[in-house]
């Protein structure tokens, strides 16, 4: 039984009802003497699975191909370059999904991004990047 005011379980009984005898509670917490929600009520609800929902992080790090790329691309330290075979398996993208090259190649990515002599496009810190463009080794894409 949960008191329909507080939700609280204690109760305290408090007397019976004249016409059918029976037994009225009155909450321990708050006192409130309105009938009690039964457990039977309670019960008949669905129960549903353990399975929790999934956060917008998680679906984002699942769908949003944006935020994949931004992630493996902000976690770059200075130093450190990918090819954009390596960037695609650290983001496990396929290079041939809906989207992806699209994304690779966006706007937002740019300062991550430089061409190589030879076409093979690198990703790196934006720092580095900048600096190896401006020493000719990348060239801007
Ligand atoms: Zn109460």
């Amino acid at each position: 039984m949960k008191c329909q005011d507080c939700g609280s379980t204690d109760f305290v009984k408090n007397g019976k009802n004249q016409k059918t005898q029976r037994q009225k509670y009155k909450c321990k917490n708050c006192g409130s003497d309105k009938y009690p929600i039964d457990d039977k009520t309670l019960i008949s609800k669905p129960s549903l699975s353990e399975v929790s929902p999934m956060t917008e992080e998680q679906l984002r790090a699942k769908y949003d191909l944006s935020f994949i790329v931004q992630t493996a691309l902000s976690q770059l330290e200075k130093g450190q370059f990918l090819n954009k075979e390596m960037l695609l398996k650290r983001c496990k993208l396929s290079a041939s999904a809906a989207g992806v090259s699209a994304t690779i190649h966006a706007e937002q990515f740019k300062p991550y991004r430089g061409k190589a002599k030879g076409g093979d496009i690198i990703f790196g810190h934006p720092d580095r990047i900048r600096t190896l463009i401006e020493e000719t080794v990348l060239f801007e894409i």
